[in-house]
Protein backbone atom coordinates (compact mmCIF):
# COMPACT_ATOMS: atom_id res chain seq x y z
CA UNK A 1 0.00 0.00 0.00
CA UNK A 2 1.52 3.10 -0.66
CA UNK A 3 -0.52 6.48 0.36
CA UNK A 4 0.00 10.11 1.11
CA UNK A 5 -1.66 11.52 4.27
CA UNK A 6 -2.92 14.86 3.64
CA UNK A 7 -4.01 17.49 6.40
CA UNK A 8 -3.63 20.47 8.64
CA UNK A 9 -0.57 20.63 11.30
CA UNK A 10 -2.48 18.94 14.24
CA UNK A 11 -4.64 17.06 12.15
CA UNK A 12 -3.02 13.64 13.63
CA UNK A 13 -1.40 12.74 10.62
CA UNK A 14 1.51 11.18 12.41
CA UNK A 15 -0.40 9.13 14.90
CA UNK A 16 -2.74 7.52 12.45
CA UNK A 17 0.26 7.08 10.37
CA UNK A 18 1.93 5.44 13.60
CA UNK A 19 -0.82 2.67 13.51
CA UNK A 20 -0.90 1.93 10.43
CA UNK A 21 2.79 1.27 10.34
CA UNK A 22 2.17 -1.40 12.93
CA UNK A 23 -0.82 -2.98 11.52
CA UNK A 24 0.59 -2.84 7.85
CA UNK A 25 3.91 -3.67 8.57
CA UNK A 26 4.96 -0.75 5.97
CA UNK A 27 7.21 2.78 7.40
CA UNK A 28 5.57 5.89 8.44
CA UNK A 29 7.82 8.37 5.89
CA UNK A 30 7.58 11.83 8.16
CA UNK A 31 10.07 14.90 6.43
CA UNK A 32 9.48 16.55 9.47
CA UNK A 33 10.87 14.30 11.95
CA UNK A 34 13.59 13.86 9.25
CA UNK A 35 14.47 17.22 9.07
CA UNK A 36 14.01 17.46 13.12
CA UNK A 37 16.66 14.62 12.75
CA UNK A 38 19.15 16.67 10.41
CA UNK A 39 18.09 20.17 13.04
CA UNK A 40 19.18 17.94 16.03
CA UNK A 41 22.25 16.51 14.65
CA UNK A 42 23.18 20.30 14.48
CA UNK A 43 25.05 19.84 10.67
CA UNK A 44 24.99 22.87 8.79
CA UNK A 45 21.94 21.97 6.61
CA UNK A 46 20.54 20.62 10.32
CA UNK A 47 20.66 24.49 11.60
CA UNK A 48 19.33 26.36 8.56
CA UNK A 49 16.33 23.68 7.77
CA UNK A 50 15.84 24.14 11.57
CA UNK A 51 15.73 28.17 11.06
CA UNK A 52 12.85 28.26 8.65
CA UNK A 53 10.85 25.27 10.80
CA UNK A 54 11.30 26.91 14.01
CA UNK A 55 9.49 30.15 11.97
CA UNK A 56 7.03 27.96 10.65
CA UNK A 57 7.90 28.20 6.62
CA UNK A 58 8.24 25.40 4.55
CA UNK A 59 11.82 24.20 3.68
CA UNK A 60 12.46 24.27 0.10
CA UNK A 61 11.20 21.54 -2.51
CA UNK A 62 14.42 20.37 -4.04
CA UNK A 63 16.00 19.64 -1.00
CA UNK A 64 12.53 17.80 0.78
CA UNK A 65 12.41 15.89 -2.79
CA UNK A 66 16.32 14.81 -2.02
CA UNK A 67 15.29 13.76 1.13
CA UNK A 68 12.44 11.66 0.13
CA UNK A 69 13.88 10.16 -3.22
CA UNK A 70 16.46 8.71 -1.44
CA UNK A 71 14.24 7.61 1.43
CA UNK A 72 11.65 5.50 -1.14
CA UNK A 73 14.86 4.43 -2.36
CA UNK A 74 15.36 1.89 1.17
CA UNK A 75 14.63 -1.85 1.34
CA UNK A 76 11.84 -1.23 4.19
CA UNK A 77 9.86 0.87 1.36
CA UNK A 78 9.72 -1.88 -0.83
CA UNK A 79 6.49 -2.66 -0.35
CA UNK A 80 4.58 0.28 0.49
CA UNK A 81 4.74 3.20 2.55
CA UNK A 82 2.81 6.11 4.06
CA UNK A 83 4.44 9.69 3.48
CA UNK A 84 3.40 12.23 6.39
CA UNK A 85 4.16 15.39 5.64
CA UNK A 86 5.17 15.22 1.93
CA UNK A 87 3.93 16.27 -0.41
CA UNK A 88 3.32 20.04 0.94
CA UNK A 89 3.41 21.95 -2.41
CA UNK A 90 2.19 21.06 -5.64
CA UNK A 91 5.21 21.28 -6.89
CA UNK A 92 6.55 18.68 -4.39
CA UNK A 93 3.10 16.82 -5.56
CA UNK A 94 4.26 16.76 -9.08
CA UNK A 95 7.84 16.04 -8.86
CA UNK A 96 6.51 13.12 -6.61
CA UNK A 97 3.99 11.65 -9.36
CA UNK A 98 7.09 11.91 -11.81
CA UNK A 99 9.72 9.83 -8.63
CA UNK A 100 6.56 7.49 -8.43
CA UNK A 101 6.19 6.72 -12.02
CA UNK A 102 10.18 6.16 -12.55
CA UNK A 103 9.91 3.83 -9.96
CA UNK A 104 6.90 2.16 -11.42
CA UNK A 105 5.21 2.33 -7.85
CA UNK A 106 2.04 4.76 -7.83
CA UNK A 107 0.14 5.86 -5.14
CA UNK A 108 -3.13 3.80 -3.94
CA UNK A 109 -4.75 7.05 -2.51
CA UNK A 110 -4.26 10.51 -0.99
CA UNK A 111 -6.10 10.36 2.65
CA UNK A 112 -6.98 13.38 4.07
CA UNK A 113 -7.44 14.11 7.95
CA UNK A 114 -10.25 16.60 8.07
CA UNK A 115 -10.34 18.56 11.03
CA UNK A 116 -11.98 21.34 12.63
CA UNK A 117 -9.73 24.83 12.86
CA UNK A 118 -10.74 25.08 16.74
CA UNK A 119 -9.76 21.63 17.77
CA UNK A 120 -6.33 22.23 15.28
CA UNK A 121 -5.34 24.65 17.64
CA UNK A 122 -5.99 22.48 21.21
CA UNK A 123 -4.52 20.07 19.80
CA UNK A 124 -1.33 21.91 18.60
CA UNK A 125 -0.88 23.89 21.13
CA UNK A 126 -1.51 21.40 23.84
CA UNK A 127 0.54 18.71 22.51
CA UNK A 128 4.02 17.63 24.24
CA UNK A 129 6.12 14.01 24.23
CA UNK A 130 7.01 12.96 27.38
CA UNK A 131 10.79 12.98 27.63
CA UNK A 132 11.37 9.60 28.82
CA UNK A 133 8.79 7.37 26.55
CA UNK A 134 8.94 9.70 23.74
CA UNK A 135 4.75 9.08 23.84
CA UNK A 136 2.51 12.13 22.20
CA UNK A 137 0.28 13.14 24.80
CA UNK A 138 -1.92 16.43 24.86
CA UNK A 139 -2.51 18.93 28.08
CA UNK A 140 -6.29 19.40 26.77
CA UNK A 141 -7.00 15.50 25.50
CA UNK A 142 -5.23 12.75 27.46
CA UNK A 143 -6.64 11.22 30.00
CA UNK A 144 -5.05 12.94 33.69
CA UNK A 145 -3.34 9.51 34.45
CA UNK A 146 -1.21 9.13 31.22
CA UNK A 147 0.14 12.97 31.92
CA UNK A 148 0.92 12.07 35.40
CA UNK A 149 2.46 8.90 34.55
CA UNK A 150 5.44 10.58 32.34
CA UNK A 151 6.02 13.22 35.62
CA UNK A 152 5.73 11.12 38.31
CA UNK A 153 8.35 8.72 36.48
CA UNK A 154 10.61 12.21 36.46
CA UNK A 155 9.69 12.49 32.72
CA UNK A 156 9.03 15.81 31.45
CA UNK A 157 6.62 17.37 28.95
CA UNK A 158 8.01 18.81 26.31
CA UNK A 159 6.61 20.76 23.73
CA UNK A 160 7.55 21.16 20.27
CA UNK A 161 9.68 24.74 19.43
CA UNK A 162 7.64 24.93 15.82
CA UNK A 163 4.24 24.56 18.56
CA UNK A 164 4.06 27.66 20.11
CA UNK A 165 0.74 29.87 19.01
CA UNK A 166 2.86 32.69 16.99
CA UNK A 167 4.61 29.93 15.15
CA UNK A 168 1.39 27.43 14.36
CA UNK A 169 -0.54 31.03 13.16
CA UNK A 170 2.33 30.39 10.39
CA UNK A 171 2.09 26.84 9.59
CA UNK A 172 -1.52 26.78 9.31
CA UNK A 173 -1.64 30.03 6.73
CA UNK A 174 1.02 27.83 5.19
CA UNK A 175 -1.05 25.16 5.14
CA UNK A 176 -3.67 27.05 3.60
CA UNK A 177 -2.28 28.73 1.10
CA UNK A 178 0.56 26.15 -0.07
CA UNK A 179 -0.95 22.35 0.71
CA UNK A 180 -4.54 22.59 0.77
CA UNK A 181 -4.53 23.13 -2.99
CA UNK A 182 -3.49 19.58 -2.56
CA UNK A 183 -6.72 18.22 -2.02
CA UNK A 184 -7.70 19.09 -5.25
CA UNK A 185 -5.09 17.99 -7.17
CA UNK A 186 -5.63 14.45 -6.16
CA UNK A 187 -8.87 14.78 -6.40
CA UNK A 188 -9.05 16.13 -9.74
CA UNK A 189 -6.68 12.28 -9.99
CA UNK A 190 -8.93 10.10 -8.30
CA UNK A 191 -6.86 9.53 -5.55
CA UNK A 192 -8.57 11.64 -3.03
CA UNK A 193 -10.19 9.98 0.14
CA UNK A 194 -11.51 11.96 3.18
CA UNK A 195 -11.64 11.06 7.06
CA UNK A 196 -13.29 12.52 9.49
CA UNK A 197 -11.01 13.35 11.71
CA UNK A 198 -12.87 14.58 14.78
CA UNK A 199 -12.83 12.53 17.99
CA UNK A 200 -10.83 9.68 19.72
CA UNK A 201 -7.87 8.39 17.84
CA UNK A 202 -9.35 4.87 17.44
CA UNK A 203 -12.38 6.35 16.09
CA UNK A 204 -10.61 7.98 13.75
CA UNK A 205 -8.46 4.98 13.12
CA UNK A 206 -11.73 2.87 12.24
CA UNK A 207 -12.83 5.38 9.43
CA UNK A 208 -9.37 5.56 7.78
CA UNK A 209 -9.04 1.84 7.64
CA UNK A 210 -12.60 2.28 5.93
CA UNK A 211 -11.35 4.67 3.47
CA UNK A 212 -8.72 2.44 2.83
CA UNK A 213 -10.69 -0.75 1.68
P1 LIG B 1 5.68 18.43 10.46
O1 LIG B 1 6.33 17.64 11.52
O2 LIG B 1 5.19 17.59 9.32
O3 LIG B 1 4.61 19.37 10.98
O4 LIG B 1 6.83 19.38 9.83
C1 LIG B 1 7.52 20.33 10.63
C2 LIG B 1 8.21 21.36 9.75
O5 LIG B 1 9.14 20.71 8.87
C3 LIG B 1 7.28 22.12 8.79
O6 LIG B 1 6.64 23.21 9.44
C4 LIG B 1 8.26 22.57 7.73
O7 LIG B 1 9.07 23.66 8.17
C5 LIG B 1 9.18 21.36 7.60
N1 LIG B 1 8.67 20.39 6.60
C6 LIG B 1 8.19 19.14 6.83
N2 LIG B 1 7.80 18.53 5.69
C7 LIG B 1 8.03 19.44 4.71
C8 LIG B 1 7.80 19.44 3.30
N3 LIG B 1 7.25 18.38 2.69
N4 LIG B 1 8.15 20.55 2.61
C9 LIG B 1 8.70 21.62 3.20
N5 LIG B 1 8.92 21.70 4.53
C10 LIG B 1 8.58 20.63 5.28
Amino acid sequence: MRIVLLGAPGSGKGTQAKKLMADRNIPQISTGDMLRAAAASGSRFGQQAKEIMDAGQLVSDDIVLGIISERLMEADAESGFILDGFPRTEKQALDLNDLLDEMGKPLDAAVLLDVDFDILMKRLTGRRTCSLTGKLLNIYFSPREELVECTNAGGELIQREDDNEEVIKSRLEVYRSRTEPLIDFYSKRGKLKTVNADGAIDEVYERFLEVLQ
